[in-house]
Formats: structure tokens, sequence, C-alpha cells
């Protein structure tokens, strides 16, 4: 027998998941359930593809026995097996990230959602909820030896070798006080039909039942041995559209997404005729946690004429629709396909093309009811947008589903794009927008005086991949978009007056320019300010400030220092003052406060706070 000690972070969350008050203590038999299917899942796909477990005999099937003299609870798969080396790796360490952020969430709320658990490809340790100790017996398929696993779920755990008949996996659970009530034919069986019955393999109940046998005196209790198939154990996706309910489609969508919530749609496709396919699609009401992880989990499963092939091809669904849930099953392809194959697989990119146009379609038609979709793009509005620069084939449909906030809506609510050409003067050709860091500077940014004041609707991007997804979607419809941000945007907005306003100016911005030095890329006498005295801007070709920012965190500093450009109103009274002004010193201190306040109300850092201040307090003081 061997001594193992649990990782660090396998220690903290089985601490967090004997110690919570969660009160959804059943979904464990979710997770040992679903862990058992996966396991047959893998199996059926070798014993077409292995030729060392072709011969192998396979009944796939789900055991489940208890016992409520000794409160015991028995999950039994004759699935894919392990063996030492997979218990160790397997039931031992957490390979995967996001697992941390799982813990924060449970540490942060006693109560926490336990429910998530299968997300975060840590289900096993579900089990620790119901049971003080957990034994699992284990034979790798193809090989000869079992071992036994087991564990109290505090800090350790041990190995020793074991006997099993066959290939597969069981896990003995002790139960623990809350877990009792599982030791039951009843608890058992509502638990499955919840949550399980539509696992394609058929899962046994083995309970004891009691009859009677004779009569009066003569009458005997008899106890026998009864076995019960407890779920429907079909390929739900391959049953007729017809015979399938509502509440079908929610319980599969359990199964598959271990997510209690229902989805907010589904679409399922049964295709025949030249390519022969099912699919079947879901959109969850909230974000999987690892939306935005570099590692994210794929979540559609590949199915070929029902046999599982795989849940780690994160190219079935454009990396945009990453978010979405479901199966593709396909009649058309072979079994033994690798990945290499799929990877160029033209009957996949086929059945992926269409999927990916009903999908969109789909959610065109939850855009018809604005508050629902409203609740849909808060979650996806992000991948969407990133939609725009992954899938130039469906970039109109994209153009049409993505919503920005706007000088002409209320704070937090969307407009379209169709909306803003709705409310477009018929002469102009622009969509203008502003980026920057939040909803609430944009909304004040001096930036948009000018458009305000000639009643121009801007569109407020305060997402920081705005940037890199408007510029490449380039126009919508005869539309440009246009970026207010840049030093270029108001050149097409001026009249002659503005030009001689701008003129009268030059030898001022002169003496203003060598005094900023190098803290700018120039200044510019500028007709888009109104109320303020001036504003900064980025060349036409730089990034803009919130981008350079994006690029710092990123860790990339080689793409060299982008200064601002400082555009002055000319029509302000402290601009028109300051021409006139012949105190170096207050002079100074009065250009380089222009240059400070437009960069604060930017949300950019200034570089001397402290001088800042002193500037300041000069001009205060004069001024009193
Ligand atoms: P996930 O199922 O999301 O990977 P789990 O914590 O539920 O996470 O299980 C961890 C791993 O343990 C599985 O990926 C699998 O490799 C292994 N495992 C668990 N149960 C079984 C089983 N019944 N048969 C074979 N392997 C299993
Ligand atoms: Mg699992």
């Amino acid at each position: 027998m061997s001594k193992h000690e649990f990782q660090t972070e396998v220690n903290q969350l089985l601490h967090l998941i004997i110690h919570s008050l969660y009160s959804n203590k059943e979904i464990f038999l979710r997770e040992l359930v679903s862990n058992a299917s996966d396991a047959l899942d893998k199996l059926k796909f070798l014993t077409y593809t292995d030729d060392r477990l072709r011969e192998l005999p396979f009944d796939p099937r789900i055991d489940i026995r208890f016992s409520q003299e000794e409160n015991t609870l028995e999950i039994s798969d004759t699935g894919i097996g392990m063996n030492e080396q997979d218990l160790v790796e397997n039931l031992g360490t957490i390979a995967r990230s996001g697992t941390k952020s799982f813990i924060e969430a449970l540490k942060a709320d006693a109560k926490g959602d336990i429910n998530m658990i299968g997300q975060f490809g840590v289900g096993f340790y579900s089990a620790f909820m119901v049971a003080d100790r957990v034994r699992v017996t284990s034979r790798k398929a193809g090989e000869d030896a079992a071992w036994i696993w087991e564990s109290e779920g505090k800090g350790e755990y041990t190995i020793e070798s074991g006997a099993r008949d066959s290939q597969g996996t069981t896990v003995m659970l002790h139960l623990n006080e809350e877990g009792k009530e599982f030791a039951t034919r009843w608890a058992i069986e509502r638990v499955i039909k919840k949550y399980s019955d539509h696992i394609p393999f058929p899962i046994h109940l083995h309970y004891d039942a009691t009859s009677y046998e004779g009569e009066g005196k003569d009458r005997k209790e008899k106890k026998e041995r009864k076995v019960e198939k407890i779920n429907e154990a079909t390929a739900m996706w391959r049953r007729p559209k017809s015979e399938l309910k509502e509440e079908d489609y929610k319980e599969f969508y359990r199964v598959l997404s271990h997510d209690n919530d229902e989805p907010i749609l589904y679409i399922h496709t049964q295709a025949e005729g030249t390519m022969d396919y099912t699919t079947l699609f879901y959109i969850p009401r909230k974000a999987p946690f690892d939306l935005y992880l570099s590692d994210f989990r794929s979540g559609v499963k590949l199915y070929v004429k029902r046999v599982f092939i795989t849940d780690d091809d994160r190219d079935l669904l454009p990396t945009y629709l990453r978010f979405v849930r479901g199966i593709i099953d396909s009649e058309d392809l072979p079994l033994n396909v690798s990945r290499e194959i799929l990877q160029q697989n033209k009957v996949l990119a086929k059945i992926k093309n269409t999927s990916v146009k009903k999908i969109l379609g789909e959610i065109q038609k939850l855009a018809g009811d604005p508050t629902k979709y409203t609740e849909f793009y808060r979650e996806f509005g992000k991948p969407i947008k990133e939609g725009l620069y992954q899938d130039f084939e469906n970039r109109e449909t994209l153009l049409d589903l993505v919503r920005f906030k706007s000088t002409s809506t209320k704070k937090g609510e969307y407009t379209s794009l169709a909306e803003y050409k709705g409310r477009m003067k018929p002469d102009r050709k622009e969509i203008y927008y502003v980026t920057g860091e939040s909803e609430e500077t944009l909304r004040q940014s001096p930036l948009l005086e000018m458009y305000r004041d000639r009643g121009i609707e801007v569109l407020i991007m305060d997402d920081e991949i705005d940037e890199i997804v408007i510029p490449s979607a380039g126009r919508y419809g005869d539309l440009e978009f246009k970026s207010v941000n840049r030093s270029d945007a108001a050149d097409d907005l001026k009249t002659d007056e503005d030009r001689e306003k701008e003129k009268e100016l030059d030898p001022f911005i002169k003496r203003l320019k060598e005094i900023l030095g190098d803290r700018v890329k120039d200044v510019k006498a500028s007709t888009r300010l109104s109320d303020s005295p001036s504003c900064i801007v980025v060349d036409q070709n730089d990034p803009t400030v919130k981008m350079q920012g994006i690029l710092k965190a990123m860790g990339r500093f080689d793409f060299g220092e982008f200064k601002p450009i400082l555009e002055i109103n000319p029509r302000h009274a402290i601009i028109q003052r300051l021409r006139g002004v012949e105190d170096r010193a207050l002079y100074e201190d009065a250009g380089l406060l222009l240059l400070e306040q437009a960069m604060l109300i930017e949300g950019v850092k200034i570089d001397n706070p402290a001088q800042f201040v002193q500037r300041l307090n000069r001009l205060m003081e004069k001024a009193l």
C-alpha cells in the first residue's frame, strides 16, 4: 500500500467541499454518473479504433448498488478504467486552470454554488459532500491489474493493488450523516431521473424487494434482489423531434453542461439527404467561468454514429461561439477519425458552417425581444463582437447583432447599428464612436462636445475589445466607422470660419509647443470643442491611449511610446486671454495645465501630480 498527498489545490477544494453548507448535495450523483458515462464513451471509441481492444468483451453499463444497513452507495461502470498512474493523476491532482477561481468563489460564500463543480472539471470530489470515505476500485481496459484508491478527503489518499473481474471502475461511498438519504431506492431514482435520464448508457439500480408467500399462519416474508433500468438510455438527440418534450431538452442540457439553470434557447437539427447529421446546441443563461481563459473548455462534443469521439476539440465551432454547449453527431465521418483528419475534414467543415449560421439566426430571432436580448448581450456581447474579426463570412449578421452604448441612449442602455442609422441625418456617411476606459468618463469627454452641439450621435465604446474589433469591421453597409479619438476626426465638420479662427492661433500655438516640448506629438487648434479649453487625441495611425494601456497590460512594451496631440479651443475664454499673457511663468503654468486637465479627463495618469498641484495652487493664488 502506498500513501500519497493531495495536491494543494485539491486539499483546499476538499476542505471547502467538506465544510460547505451547500444544500443541494444530490449533484454528487450526477457527477459520478457523468464520469462513468465518460469512461464508457472513451472505451466505446477505443473498441473501434484500437486493435488491442477490438476483441474486448464490452457490455457498456452503469450499476448502482446501496446498503441501508452499511450506509454505502456504489456506482460501477464497465468503462475505460484507470491504472495506478491514472489514479494518481486524475484523483490526486487538478491540471486545469480556473480551479483557483472556483475555490475563491466557494471561499467567498459558505453556501457557494457547488453545483458548478462539474464545469470546473473537479466533479469527482463532490462525493465528499455526502461521504466520509471514498473507495475507488478500477481496472484499466486491456490490463490485468486492478487498483484501489481510498481516501477520507483529508490531506491524503492510499493506493493498493486489488482485484476486479473486468475492466471498469467502482466508486464506493461510505455515506455520512447527510448522505444517508441516498441509500434508498427512491432518492436514487429521483436524482437519476432529474440529471442523468439522457445518459446514453443503461443505468441499473439493484435493490432488495420484499414479497410475501402463503396465507395466514403460513405467510412468509421473502427478500429478493431486483435489478431495474432506471434511465431512458438513448442518445436523446437522435430521437424524432416530434417525440421530444421541452423537459427532455432541459434535462439533456443539465447532463451536458452540469448547469442547473435553464438554457436561453436550444437548436435541434436533424439533417438528412446529401449529409446525414444531428446537431443540438444550447445557449446558456450565464457565461461559463472560463469564457476569457486561454485554456477554455470546448462546449461541444463530437459523435460519429452515436459514438462519442471527443469533447476536446475547440474548433468544432468558431472561437467566438465558445459559450455554446451542445453535440454534433455525424453519420458520414469514419469512426477512426484522428485529430489531424478532423481539422481538414470537409464534412465537418460543412456542418460547422451551417451550424454557425443556424446559431446566429436564432440569436437574431432573440434580438426581436429587446429585454431578453439585453440579458443575453450582457453575458455574451463580448464574444459576439470578437466574431467581427474572426468570421468575415457572417460579418453582416454579426453587425446586426452587436449593440453599443451611445450618446442617444440612457446610461447602461444599448443601441443597434440599424437604430443608429435610423437616427442619422441623411447627409452623413459616418458612424462616429469614441473609445475609452469607462462609460462615465466617456459620456463627459470634451471630445464629444462638437458632436453634441451639432446633434450628431456618437457610440460610446468602453469595452477594451471594441478598439480592435471596430476598425476590422470597417463599415456597416455604406457607412464608415469613424473614431472621435483621432486628430483628423473633426476635419470634415470644419467650416471656413473655423479654419480662419484656427489660423489666427498659429503664433500662440508655436509658443505653447515650446513649453510642452516632447510631452506632446503636436498642438493643434480644434473646432471640436465648445465648453472645454483643450483635449487630447491620438494621431491617425497611433493606438489610442486606452489601447496603449491594453498593450502594456499584455506585457508589450515594444511598440514604442505614442504621445498625444493636444487640441485647443480657439473660442474658449482661457485660450483667448492666455494669448495676451506676457508673464513667462504664468504662461508656462497655464500651458501645462491645459495638457494635464485634458489627460485627466480622458482617464490618463499624469506624470507628476505634485507639480500639477503646485501649478494649480499658483494660479488659484493669483485668481483669488
Ligand atoms: P472531469 O470529469 O470534468 O474530468 P472529475 O473530477 O469528475 O473531472 O474527474 C476527474 C478525472 O478522473 C476524469 O477526467 C477521469 O479521467 C477520471 N475518472 C473519474 N471517474 C472515472 C471513471 N468512473 N472511470 C474512469 N475515469 C474516471
Ligand atoms: Mg466529471
